[in-house]
């Protein structure tokens, strides 16, 4: 099994703030048909302001970069997503402690307790149409980043189908149906990007 030290999570979170940015017209496009419009300018501006903190003043341990992250993210996003995601990468960071290096095992179980945190605070499970249809059976699939991916893409796809129960698009009932929702989307990019950063 591997190790991972800080730079690992760097690229990691670098690699996904590029995805975003890719990504954001997309993503704004998923949120105007259930939403307000805005998750992947939300997303984006948090991610490119969590890129330029790792870039500034690079954390020397996987702990440090996932709490800047995710504190980056809860003071840069207005929307929903913002304290969602910040919630995950502090929670994380603060199950890696100060290790300088930690094994996957380490990280599935650090992120296993970043989606519990979400879901806490979300009041939301896989099933209620948001980011936990892809962040859950993400972190099941962990250690196997390449699985993960995959399930965080099947499990955002599933979306579609399901009627929301939480967040702005359970507003709409019945017509939530059909569309798949753009924090479930989103979550499929983060872990696209940890299992590119793994393959690496
Ligand atoms: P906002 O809804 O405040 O405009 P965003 O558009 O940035 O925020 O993010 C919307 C996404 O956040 C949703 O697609 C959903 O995945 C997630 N979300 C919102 N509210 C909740 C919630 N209560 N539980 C889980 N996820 C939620
Ligand atoms: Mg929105
Ligand atoms: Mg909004």
């Amino acid at each position: 099994m591997a190790f991972r030290d800080a730079e690992f999570f760097r690229r990691w979170l670098t690699a996904a703030a590029g995805s975003f940015d890719a990504e954001a017209d997309r993503l704004t496009e998923l949120d105007s048909a259930i939403g307000d419009a805005d998750h992947g300018s939300n997303m984006r501006r948090g991610m490119l302001a969590v890129a330029a903190a790792l870039e500034k003043e690079p954390p020397g341990t996987p702990g440090a970069v996932l709490l800047l992250s995710g504190r980056t993210l809860v003071s840069t996003v207005g929307g929903a997503s913002g304290p969602l995601y910040g919630t995950l990468l502090r929670r994380a960071g603060k199950a890696l402690g100060d290790a300088e290096r930690v094994d996957d095992a380490a990280v599935a179980e650090a992120l296993t307790a970043g989606v519990d945190a979400v879901s806490q605070l979300a009041g939301a499970v896989a099933g209620d149409k948001t980011m936990l249809d892809a962040l859950r059976p993400a972190v099941e699939a962990l250690p196997d980043y390449a699985a993960a991916r995959e399930a965080a893409a099947r499990g955002a796809e599933a979306t579609v189908a399901l009627r929301a129960r939480k967040g702005r698009a359970s507003y709409l009932g019945e017509r939530s149906v059909g569309h798949m929702d753009p924090g479930a989307a989103s979550s499929t990019l983060l872990f696209h990007a940890l299992a590119r950063a793994a393959a690496d």
